[in-house]
C-alpha cells in the first residue's frame, strides 16, 4: 500500500547535516515507526513521504522551515549565574523551565551563562536517506493513543 493519512510506516533512515556530518541515524536499531499525518515527524519529511510504497529508498532534502525551524535569536538569553540557585552550571547541561522549554547551556563567562532554548537543529537543513521497511494501516488503538505499536513502537 501506498503512504496515507493513518498509515504506520516504518523506515530506517540516517540524518546527515549539509557537511555531511551524520546528526542521527536508525543503524543498529530497530526500523523507527510512526503514524503518517499526525505531525510526528518533521513535517518536511512526512510531506517527501506521501505516497511511498515498503521498499522504496530516497533521500529528502529538508529546509529548516520545514524541519526544527529557523534559528529564533530571542531564545539565547544570557543568564546571570546566580539566577541558578547555586547550583554548578556547565557548558552542555540542559534543563527545563515550567513552560516545557528545555534550554541548553551553550557557555559560562563572566558571571553568566548563555542559554539556547532553541532546538539543537534548528536553522539546520536536514539531509535524510531514507528506506521504508514497512506500510500498513494504523489499528484504532493505535489511532486512539497517538503512536506505534510494536516493532520500533511502545510495547504495552
Ligand atoms: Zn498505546
Amino acid at each position: 500500500m501506498q503512504i496515507t493519512k493513518n498509515a504506520v510506516v516504518s523506515f530506517h533512515y540516517t540524518l546527515n547535516d549539509p557537511e555531511g556530518n551524520v546528526l542521527d541515524s536508525s543503524d543498529g536499531r530497530e526500523a523507527f515507526a510512526y503514524i503518517h499525518g499526525m505531525g510526528m515527524i518533521v513535517p518536511g519529511l512526512e510531506q517527501q513521504l506521501e505516497g511511498k510504497t515498503a521498499g522504496t529508498k530516497l533521500k529528502a532534502e529538508v529546509a529548516p522551515d520545514q524541519g526544527y525551524g529557523e534559528v529564533n535569536p530571542e531564545l539565547m538569553q544570557k543568564v546571570p549565574l546566580d539566577r541558578f540557585g547555586g547550583q554548578n552550571v556547565e557548558a552542555g547541561m540542559q534543563f527545563q523551565t515550567p513552560d516545557n522549554m528545555v534550554w541548553t547551556v551553550v557557555e559560562v563567562a563572566d558571571g553568566h551563562a548563555m542559554l539556547n532554548g532553541n532546538h539543537p537543529l534548528a536553522g539546520v537543513t536536514l539531509h535524510f536517506n531514507v528506506e521504508i521497511t514497512d506500510v500498513r494501516m494504523a489499528t484504532a488503538d493505535e489511532l486512539s493513543h497517538g503512536h506505534v505499536h510494536g516493532p520500533g513502537g511502545h510495547h504495552h
